[in-house]
């Protein structure tokens, strides 16, 4: 029963966390305090330390576990993730809150200290404050916030903080996935705090499919090309056949997926580099190129594709048009080597986590969530198809076009709307039974 002199639950989680305001001010400038820029993967042990100092306060059990044997694990850059754990009063299920550590370079353009974390005009400066630093602090604060005002609650609370999602997360998620940190029987409900913007729930995220192919041609005198055969100028075809037959084809393949920017509601493709012939000089060399024909030439694409598409028919279609130049093209061989692929994944709308933040984001904000799919992948790939857990979003504040950029920022009201999103979604799926 809730009377007017005791404001209901939610009311009472929104005073809290407001009353807080500083706190996740703080706490937020602290993670942005220590540069955590991938690669390298630099402060990853300090970065984890702050956190299992803030978390074991707040009751968590802390565990540090280091990716050994992972890419990009040595012991120069050790690649540390923490995993907290705080028990409820009741058995029931698990929250999990994961956010990456790491944070891309700084790149130019910054009227801002990068890793000073300046409080401006409502707004939190630095490398890391939109993705996804402000995201991990607002978790944190959200779910203090929620035991201080149900530490009746059921099941348990968890909260990590892991490396290397910018390089592809096998340092982080990927490894604790293996070692069984997300699978069904430990975790059922996880949030991943990535920029979406506080009132849209993200489902997932296209597929991936990274690929390098070569042409090769005979090296000879470039004086005399005729004698050789150039790769470059084979090279040329394969990206003719791009333009004028895969990247039309391409434009009419359409998804049902939200992708947000539309501009991705499509299969699209970049060609990532282009290498072909003479390698480049070392630096200090000042003399002349040398006449050759060129007997190499490499690109990498990047393709994203549909859920509505197979891995399988995504390589056929490339693997299609280079049978085609070998047929009719004299000279032309070609190798593709597979570098990577991850398929895409989109969580069911009626999923218990995204109905759950879904009714606490129209609580909060009185707006019904808008839908959306990330074009690029981020750590859901390992959470779905290592830790086998289908229950999986992402959902935090920032806004996802200034993920990146110079004087990235995230707003401390933003924050402060989405802390209340999550302990909502911490009462709707913790609460005890009253
Ligand atoms: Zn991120």
């Amino acid at each position: 029963m809730t009377t007017p002199s005791s404001p209901s639950i939610g009311a009472q989680l929104a005073a809290e966390i407001d009353a807080r305001r500083d706190d996740l001010v703080a706490l937020t400038q602290d993670l942005i305090r220590i540069p955590t820029v991938n690669p390298p993967g630099n402060n990853y042990r300090e970065v984890c330390d702050y956190l299992a100092k803030r978390l074991k306060k707040s009751g968590y059990t802390v565990e540090m576990i280091r990716a050994e044997g992972a890419v990009g694990d040595i012991d120069k850059y050790p690649r540390w993730n923490l995993v907290a754990r705080r028990e409820g009063k009741a058995p029931g299920e698990t929250v999990h809150f994961n956010s990456h550590h790491d944070v891309v370079e700084v790149g130019r353009g910054w009227t801002f200290d990068p890793f000073g974390g300046e409080l401006r005009d409502g707004r939190i400066y630095g490398r890391g404050t939109c993705d996804m630093k402000g995201g991990l602090a607002t978790s944190i604060v959200a779910a203090e916030a929620f035991a201080a005002v149900v530490p009746d609650y059921r099941g348990a609370i968890e909260i990590s903080g892991t490396a290397d999602e910018e390089t592809g997360g096998y340092g982080g998620v990927a490894y604790l996935a293996e070692k069984g940190y997300f699978s069904p029987e430990r975790v059922q409900h996880v949030i991943i705090p990535e920029p979406l913007n506080k009132d849209r729930i993200c489902l997932g995220h296209r597929g991936v499919w990274w690929a390098e192919i070569e042409t090769f041609g005979r090296i000879a005198h470039g004086s005399m090309p005729f004698l050789g055969d150039s790769a470059i100028r084979h090279m040329a075809a394969v990206l003719r056949q791009f333009e004028d037959v895969l990247y039309p084809a391409l434009s009419l393949k359409h998804t049902a997926m939200p992708v947000v920017p539309p501009g991705a509601r499509q299969s699209t493709m970049n060609i990532n580099s282009v290498h072909g012939g003479q390698a480049e000089p070392e630096g200090g060399y000042t003399g002349f190129p040398a006449p050759v024909v060129a007997h190499s030439a490499r690109i990498v694409i990047d393709r994203r594709y549909l859920i509505e598409e197979s891995p399988a028919a995504v390589r056929q279609e490339v693997i299609d048009l280079l049978e085609r130049l070998k047929s009719e093209r004299t000279g032309f061989s070609y190798e593709i080597r597979d570098l990577w692929t991850i398929p895409p994944t989109m969580t069911d709308r009626e999923a218990p986590v995204v109905r759950s933040v879904a009714k606490a984001i129209g609580a909060v904000m009185g707006v019904s969530p808008e839908y959306v799919v990330s074009p690029g992948t981020y750590d859901q790939k390992h959470i779905d198809r290592i830790g086998r857990l289908k229950n999986c979003i992402a959902y935090g504040p920032g806004i996802l076009d200034l993920a990146h950029q110079p004087d990235e920022w995230v707003g401390v009201d933003d924050m402060l709307d989405s802390a209340k999103v999550m302990a909502l979604t911490l009462l709707d799926l913790l609460g005890p039974a009253r």
